[in-house]
């Protein structure tokens, strides 16, 4: 007898029929003599809906109101899970996160977990019950208000519970199979990938394949949890995400093919089309403007992703200066960085939230040499323009038009050989 967390999606359980499926599957589960815990999402776009409901009401509200509206999707789906497999005749118990023992710290849209108290939850599991939690949400001890994790966050709510319960695996249900080497809503082409490391997993999520969310990864990575990617519209056994000295069940390595275990130097493509860029022009090419226009940005909240220095014209020392931010925050530094606009001498700022942000990843670049290249040549056979390169050790990425992202990243995962069979199959959900 195992003890399993499963995560369910918002896809998964979109509607009355969808919580019912769910529901069948967690007591097909109990059925099999395991533990369940079950984190789970708020029913299908819920949490937009409640967002654009939000603006209607106030352009701007206020932090700790708007984390009570969103965790309110969570709750409904508890509970409408929870009536579902009583009704099927087993016993369950709904908690939200701060019943849960989610104990985060205070910062709201955006709260990390800080400890997990599950003392509730082993009672109910003591008592025979399936747990259910709701996800994306906690608590702070301080200022004792609900808390929300950020967008995804129901997948660090169930990798988190898997390490406070010291769970086997940690399922995390969406609506397509597992990872895949791309985003099969971009490159019908995509591979799933039996296993990918937590290293290139961590680069594919923080690079925009949201199809596991970046601190669930990380936390994953920390706590020795085995994240098990898969789908609740199939029977797939989906994609293990392994960290340091983790491998894959027997039972499901005996299935896999022999090819499938070997390393490719490229493990998949990533895109996002969440950033935009900021250009700050004519900056006076003198020692300490970088740092001075850095300093203002990060005093702003705005989180800096890549920043490229065009060379100086030398007729007017002076060079311009671009950098990306996630689109919400381009706003924070854009009127951080004008209202210092005469202290630091710029000329002027250019917003451009029409980029496009495509990734390589893969462990094997450490070792292989001529990745850029082929990246490179595949993008110039389109005639892509490339706009900004940033590197680490295992990931290359470029900026370049949004509308030229999904053709690029088609023609990239082709160069790479990472075109599969069949076409792939998303099952549900509105990708939004
Ligand atoms: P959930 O609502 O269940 O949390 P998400 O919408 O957050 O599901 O994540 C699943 C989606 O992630 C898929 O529908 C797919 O469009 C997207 N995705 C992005 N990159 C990948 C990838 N590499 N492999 C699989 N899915 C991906
Ligand atoms: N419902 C939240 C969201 O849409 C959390 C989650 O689904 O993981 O972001
Ligand atoms: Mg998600």
């Amino acid at each position: 007898m195992a003890l399993i967390v499963q995560k369910y999606g918002g896809s998964s359980v979109a509607d009355a029929e969808s919580i019912k499926r769910v529901a069948k599957r967690i007591v097909d589960t109990r059925r099999a003599g395991h533990d369940v815990v079950v984190a789970v999402s708020a029913m299908g776009d819920t949490t937009d809906e409640l967002l654009d409901l939000a603006h209607q009401v106030a352009p701007i509200s206020a932090p700790r109101e708007l984390d009570m509206l969103l965790s309110s999707g969570e709750r409904i789906s508890m509970a409408l899970l929870a009536m579902a497999i009583h009704s099927m005749g087993f016993e369950a118990r709904s908690f939200t996160g701060s019943q849960a023992g989610m104990i985060t710290d205070a910062t709201h849209g955006a709260a990390r977990i800080v400890d997990v108290t599950p003392v509730r939850l082993r009672e109910a599991l003591d008592e025979g019950a399936i747990v259910i939690v709701a996800g994306f949400q906690g608590f702070n001890r301080d200022t004792r208000d609900v808390t929300t994790l950020g967008r995804g966050g129901s997948d660090t709510t169930a990798v988190a519970l898997a390490a406070a319960l010291d769970a086997d695996v940690c399922e995390i249900y969406s609506d397509v199979d597992g990872i895949y080497t791309a985003d099969p809503r971009v490159v019908p082409k995509a591979r799933k990938l039996d296993v990918v490391s937590a290293e290139e997993m961590l680069e594919l999520a923080a690079n925009g394949a949201k199809v596991l969310y970046i601190r669930a990864v990380e936390y994953a990575r920390r706590h020795g949890v085995m994240i098990n990617a898969r789908s609740t519209f199939s029977s797939s056994q989906g994609t293990f995400v392994l960290g340091a000295g983790m491998s894959i069940p027997a039972a499901v390595a005996a299935t896999l093919e022999e090819s499938a275990m070997e390393e490719p130097i490229v493990a998949g493509v990533a895109t996002d089309l969440g950033q935009a860029k900021v250009t700050v022009v004519g900056v006076p090419d003198v020692p300490g403007k970088a740092a001075e226009i850095f300093t203002v940005v990060a005093k702003s909240g705005a989180n800096v992703d890549m920043i490229v220095q065009n060379v100086s014209a030398a007729a007017t020392g002076r060079t311009d200066i671009s950098f990306t931010v996630p689109k919400p925050d381009a706003s924070l530094a854009l009127r951080a960085l004008a209202a210092e606009q005469s202290g630091i001498g710029f000329e002027n700022l250019i917003h451009d939230d029409q980029i496009g942000k495509l990734s390589v990843v893969g462990a094997g670049m450490r070792t292989h040499s001529g990745v850029s290249a082929t990246l490179f040549e595949a993008l110039s056979t389109t005639g892509v323009n490339i706009e900004m390169i940033s590197t680490s050790e295992i990931r290359i990425s470029v900026v370049v038009r949004g509308d030229d992202l999904a053709e690029a990243a088609r023609v990239v995962h082709t160069a790479f050989g990472l075109d599969g069979d069949v076409e792939a199959v998303v099952h549900a959900g509105t990708g939004r």
